[in-house]
């Protein structure tokens, strides 16, 4: 099968790896140069950091920093409210939890991608879809036809409302983000913040005030480097800086942190540039494939960073496509193909959907619990739902234990069961085995 790609991010690169492996003759087309760097960091869950493997990803060339721990942090003081282990995480669940450089995790899978044959084409704008003829324009007039299309354009996708047929609108939270990468070992040598660093395991320290503004920092690239956000409410120069890379100056962010310890307004000051963005999600589409087109990473589930999933889901997506689409399984005809994006999106959705409207759920950005969500949830996902316990946070047991086991591979091989038939039968347990552990030893600890 001749597969296109639209977008060569890390949904984009990561389909192209999975259906290449899957045995299709694989081309991106990406509007970019990858000529600019996001100076930022990504963390991977197991559940991410399992398809990467299976694919020969190179860790070691890549650098992430094992997570060991969560903090979270007063501000004014530098007592510590709240401490939360992830030393059991790996044994747990047979995988790493582990912060990139976003361009170091990019670039392996760029080397995977080339490695195994993916084409790509750099400068390429993708500027009209055609669904059911497979069909897609270029900027500049060039027409390309495709067995099948996969659409991973991103937030600011144009066209997963012609895949859904429905009005998908982003939403902006009232919140923005200042963000810098800051030189670590910069950051430790004010004595104050020496204090917090020095002799701690690695992960977050979450710095919080009354106020509502949380600054999320951790460290990635072999811990050179300390990864600074600041979550405040967005100001009103800030509504239209959707984009990640909008400057902004030190001293907006000093202002955002009026109040904070004098260790951790020193964090900036170590840093050159600034950024702002402002943070938006979008509701789940009901329906992600059409004709020969599929949308996948945050094309169709953009979320809130609140639980870190979302270039996860998307590595989810394309352990999903290496599966369902392997050509030892899967004989090309637009009625197979229809009939193998059905299993597909009942595979998928449910999941993706169900992590997107969780994304929400965290209080300190949204004010929405998980009792207001779950009826939305309940229109994707029939399955088991973590009982959410009061004053769970996005790194406690049960959120861990309902996201970090699941293992795509495995579930779509479940699901491979029921290919002729075309469709999963009712009562299918869509997240896999949920771990029952976090839940009852955390509720039994509060
Ligand atoms: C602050 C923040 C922190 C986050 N932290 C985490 C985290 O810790 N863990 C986690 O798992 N997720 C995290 N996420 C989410 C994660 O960054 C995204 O889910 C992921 O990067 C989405 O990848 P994507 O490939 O779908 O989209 P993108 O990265 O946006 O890639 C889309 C690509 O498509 C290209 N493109 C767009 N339009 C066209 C077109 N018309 N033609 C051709 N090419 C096109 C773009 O140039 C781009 O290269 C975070 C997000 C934010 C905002």
């Amino acid at each position: 099968m001749d597969v296109g790609i639209v977008g060569a991010g890390i949904a984009g690169l990561a389909a192209a790896i999975g259906l290449r492996r899957a045995g299709h003759n694989v081309e991106i087309f990406e509007k970019s140069n990858f000529k600019r760097e996001i100076g930022a960091a990504i963390l991977l869950t197991p559940n991410g950091n399992r398809v990467i493997r299976r694919w020969g990803f190179d860790f070691h060339k890549a650098r992430p920093v094992d997570f060991k721990q969560f903090r979270f942090v007063r501000v004014e003081t530098l007592q510590i409210a709240l401490r939360t282990s992830f030393e059991d995480v790996e044994e747990r669940f047979g995988e790493r939890m582990c912060a990139y450089h976003r361009v170091d995790l990019h670039s392996g899978l760029r080397e995977v991608a080339e490695k195994v044959g993916v084409k790509i084409r750099l400068g390429a704008e993708v500027v009209e879809v055609w669904p059911e003829e497979g069909e897609v324009e270029l900027r500049g007039g060039e027409k390309v036809k495709k067995d099948f299309w996969v659409l991973a354009d991103g937030c600011h996708t144009g066209f997963v409302s012609k895949i859904a047929q429905e009005h998908i609108p982003s939403v902006k939270i009232g919140k923005s983000v200042y963000r810098w990468l800051a030189p670590f070992d910069k950051v430790i040598e004010h004595p104050g913040a020496a204090i917090l660093w020095n002799n701690e395991g690695a992960g977050f320290c979450t710095f919080f005030n009354e106020k509502g503004v949380t600054m999320v920092t951790y460290p990635c690239r072999g811990g050179e480097l300390l990864n600074c956000a600041v979550f405040h409410d967005t100001r009103p120069e800030e509504r239209d800086k959707e984009d990640w890379d909008s400057d902004t100056t030190h001293e907006k962010v000093l202002e955002a942190m009026e109040g904070f310890h004098e260790a951790v307004r020193n964090i900036p000051m170590t840093a050159d540039q600034m950024k702002v963005y402002t943070v938006t999600q979008r509701p789940p589409s009901t329906r992600i494939y059409r004709g020969k087109m599929l949308c996948i990473g945050d094309a169709t589930h953009h979320m809130l960073p609140t639980h870190a999933q979302g270039a996860c889901s998307a590595l989810e997506d394309a352990g999903a496509l290496e599966i369902l689409f392997a050509a030892s399984n899967f004989t090309y005809s637009p009625a197979n193909l229809e009939k193998r994006l059905n299993l597909y999106q009942q595979l998928r959705l449910p999941r993706s959907a169900t992590t997107q409207i969780l994304s929400s759920t965290n209080p300190r950005f949204t004010m929405e619990g998980l009792a207001k969500k779950t009826d939305e949830i309940r229109k994707f996902y029939q399955g088991e739902l973590v009982d959410w316990p009061m004053g769970v946070t996005s790194w406690s047991e049960p959120i861990r234990d309902f996201f970090y086991g699941y293992d795509v591979f495995k579930e779509a091989e479940k699901a491979m069961e029921y290919a002729e038939v075309g469709a999963l039968p009712q009562g299918w347990k869509w997240f896999g085995d949920v771990k029952e552990r976090g839940r009852m030893e955390w509720a039994m600890k509060t």
